[in-house]
Parts: C-alpha cells; sequence; structure tokens
C-alpha cells in the first residue's frame, strides 16, 4: 500500500486567455462544458483531505477563468489543504485578489514569459506582460507567499541575468527558474525552444552568481533533462507523491500521462480520491520498481529517478514501459542526441530569429517578431472560449 499523495494538482480548466508556445496542457484540450462542477471539485478536496494530502495546487489553463475559484479556495482550506494558485495572472484585480486572501488562499506562483515586454507578449501569443506586471504589484502588498516562475528556453536564455533582476523587482518570496519541459504544445515546438549547451552551461553560472547575490529570496532552478546524464524523478515516482485531476475529472499519475495509450484513468465522478490512488490500474501501472525494464531495474538510482519520465519514454521512444530516453543508460539516448546535434548545429539567429540582433533597427524588429509568431505552433483553447486578442 502507498501512502498519501503530497499533493493534489487540481486542473480546474483547460480554458487560458494565453497561448503560451511552451504549454504543457494536453494537445486535446477539455471543453468547459465537460468541466467539473464546484461541488465535485469541494468533495474532492475533502476526501484528498481525508487521505492524507496537504497541498492543493490551482492550476489550468487558467484558474481564474473559474467564476467559483473564490469559493474553491474557501472550501480547500476549510478542507485543511495549503492552497497555491498557479496563474497568469490575468483576470485578477484588486477585489478579486482581496476576496481569494480572504477565503484563506496560502501561496501565489505567478508566471512570466520574459522582461522584456515584446518578447514576453510573442511568447505568450497576446499582450499580456503589462497586466502581469501590475497584477504582481497587488500581490507583494499581500500577506500571501508569492513565487515568481520564470519559464527560460533557447528564445530567452541569453538574457537570464536582466530576467533575474526583473522578477527580483517584483518583490516575490521566491523565484523558480524552470527550463521548459517537453510535453504538450512545448513538444511542438521543441525545435525552437530547446537551449544550446553554451547556453544552458551559461544559464547554470547566472543562477549561482543570482543566488550568491540575492540571499533573502530563495532561487530554484530546472534544468533542461536533456541535457542531463541521468533523468530527473519525474512527479517524484509515477504515483508516489502526486496526483493530478484534469477538468472533467479524470485522475492522472502526471500532468501529461493521458498520452500513454492503454491506460485506463478513472474519474473522480465515479471513483473517491482514495480507491483511484491505491486501486486503480493506471496508478498502479509504473508504481515501484516491479514494472522496470533493464537498465533500470538493477541499477542503483533506481531509487532515486525511480526510472525517469514514463510520458517522455512513450513521446521519444514509443514505449512508456522503457528507461527514460535521456538517460544515457538507455538504448534510445541516440533519440535525444540526434535531437542535441542538430539544435547546437544550427545558430540561434537561422531558426527563430532574434529581435535583439545588432544594429537591428526596430523595423527589422517587429519584422522579426512578425516571422516569429508566424512560426510558433500557439496554443489553442477549447472551442467557444474567447481569448485575448493576438499581437
Ligand atoms: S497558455 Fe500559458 S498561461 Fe495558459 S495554461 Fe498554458 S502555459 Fe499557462
Ligand atoms: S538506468 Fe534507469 S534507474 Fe538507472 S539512471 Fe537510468 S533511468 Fe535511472
Amino acid at each position: 500500500m502507498s501512502t498519501a499523495p503530497l499533493a493534489l494538482i487540481a486542473e480546474l480548466t483547460h480554458r487560458c486567455p494565453l497561448r503560451c508556445v511552451y504549454c504543457s496542457n494536453p494537445l486535446e484540450l477539455r471543453a468547459r462544458s465537460e468541466e467539473l462542477s464546484t461541488e465535485t471539485w469541494v468533495r474532492a478536496f475533502e476526501e484528498a483531505a481525508q487521505l492524507g494530502t496537504l497541498h492543493v495546487h490551482l492550476t489550468g489553463g487558467e484558474p481564474l477563468a473559474r467564476g467559483d475559484l473564490t469559493p474553491l479556495v474557501l472550501a480547500a482550506r476549510s478542507a485543511g489543504l495549503y492552497t497555491n494558485l498557479i496563474t497568469s495572472g490575468i483576470g485578477l484585480n484588486e477585489k478579486r485578489l482581496s476576496s481569494l486572501v480572504e477565503a484563506g488562499l496560502d501561496h501565489i506562483q505567478l508566471s512570466f514569459q520574459d522582461a522584456e515586454e515584446s518578447s514576453a507578449d510573442t511568447i505568450a501569443g497576446c499582450s499580456a506582460h503589462a497586466q502581469k506586471v501590475a497584477v504582481a504589484q497587488l500581490i507583494s502588498e499581500t500577506r500571501l507567499a508569492f513565487t515568481v516562475n520564470l519559464v527560460v528556453h533557447r528564445r530567452n536564455l541569453d538574457r537570464l541575468e536582466e530576467i533575474i533582476s526583473f522578477a527580483e523587482r517584483l518583490r516575490p518570496h521566491r523565484i523558480e527558474i524552470a527550463h521548459v519541459q517537453y510535453y504538450g504544445w512545448a513538444l511542438r515546438n521543441r525545435e525552437a525552444l530547446l537551449p544550446t549547451l553554451d547556453q544552458v552551461q551559461e544559464s547554470v553560472a547566472v543562477v549561482e552568481r543570482a543566488k550568491e547575490r540575492l540571499k533573502g529570496i530563495k532561487i530554484d532552478f530546472v534544468t533542461p533533462d536533456y541535457y542531463a546524464t541521468f533523468p530527473k524523478p519525474c512527479m517524484g515516482g509515477w504515483a508516489r507523491l502526486l496526483m493530478v485531476v484534469d477538468p472533467s475529472g479524470k485522475a492522472l499519475p502526471c500532468h501529461a500521462a493521458g498520452v500513454i495509450p492503454g491506460l485506463k484513468f478513472e474519474n473522480v465522478k465515479e471513483k473517491s480520491l482514495r480507491w483511484i490512488w491505491e486501486e486503480s490500474s493506471s496508478f498502479r501501472r509504473f508504481r515501484g520498481e516491479d514494472w522496470m525494464p533493464e537498465p533500470c531495474r538493477t541499477c542503483e538510482r533506481r531509487t532515486q529517478d525511480f526510472g525517469g519520465c514514463r510520458c517522455q519514454a512513450f513521446l521519444v521512444a514509443g514505449d512508456a514501459a522503457a528507461t527514460d530516453p535521456v538517460c544515457s543508460l538507455s538504448p534510445h539516448r541516440h533519440l535525444i542526441d540526434a535531437v542535441l546535434k542538430r539544435i547546437n548545429l544550427s545558430p540561434l539567429s537561422a531558426d527563430i530569429g532574434s529581435s535583439a540582433e545588432p544594429g537591428a533597427g526596430n523595423v527589422k524588429a517587429l519584422d522579426t517578431d512578425l516571422a516569429l509568431r508566424q512560426r510558433w505552433a500557439y496554443r489553442t483553447n477549447p472551442a467557444g472560449v474567447r481569448e485575448r486578442p493576438e499581437l
């Protein structure tokens, strides 16, 4: 029998006013009509707390797109869960923020695409950056624990120092610098998002310097696993620490697990969270070590990384039960190396351009931004959802 999930990741909706090119939401998004009712979410939070879960991460899509977010926070807090809102900030104003604080919200994680407005808006696929900065100001004036999340990739990594200084001015308690992980829309845009080795190495040095300088702000750094020797312990191990519930109520061991064929994911409308966690075939499928192939089965690192990511194994190697292909011991590592070779051979300006090229005038920069926007696969929305106007 496994212990309780430490956290419930509640994907309240797949609707979002932004269209980020690195969004990890699935390509097939859940429609608004499929979303769980307030009552079912409240029951799920109560069941999670009874199971022994400590945290709920309210995420999406954009959770602020749900009109019942405040009652949901109140319900989660009343159940005894620590509540974290993961948001783009679009849809948050002073009144709504204070109602969330009054309902008992504990923490906000606000994401930024860049420090530079035009680049940030290009990545988000709409004009959002200025409003996010205003929202950060509002959050910093509340009692909430505040994390600024910076998503970094090939296009913005050369400005990391500037981006960290920007984040510092927003007065968070914590800064999370996360390299894009290649699932969902990010996998579609992988060739344009993956940084070069030089960029990754420089980013490590920049983060080390920032940690030294910013003693009062905690900095967490998620490096790109494609350049690692061993994989990350994805989700802390399959069905070991975390449970995801998607907008329609489907419970998954990982937000990307829906891509794996042959697994039956139960719905919280029909089964209790306890039964799903302890008994369901999908949660048991890759839990522990019995499923592991060689070289994981006899590897001494198997209790640290749990064989890596099952979704990545499926998406890259076509077999969810294979060793994560980013592992240097994997028989599929050559697939990752081939991608990295392509990336490192092509100069930055050749594939995605740069609005910051030396000597580039405004007109050229605008042209480059337009060309960029035409090349990205922007995340869509479930049908019938009004997005922010495109740039
Ligand atoms: S589009 Fe952007 S803001 Fe919206 S859910 Fe995806 S990553 Fe988050
Ligand atoms: S062989 Fe398996 S357990 Fe060993 S490091 Fe690679 S992924 Fe981890």
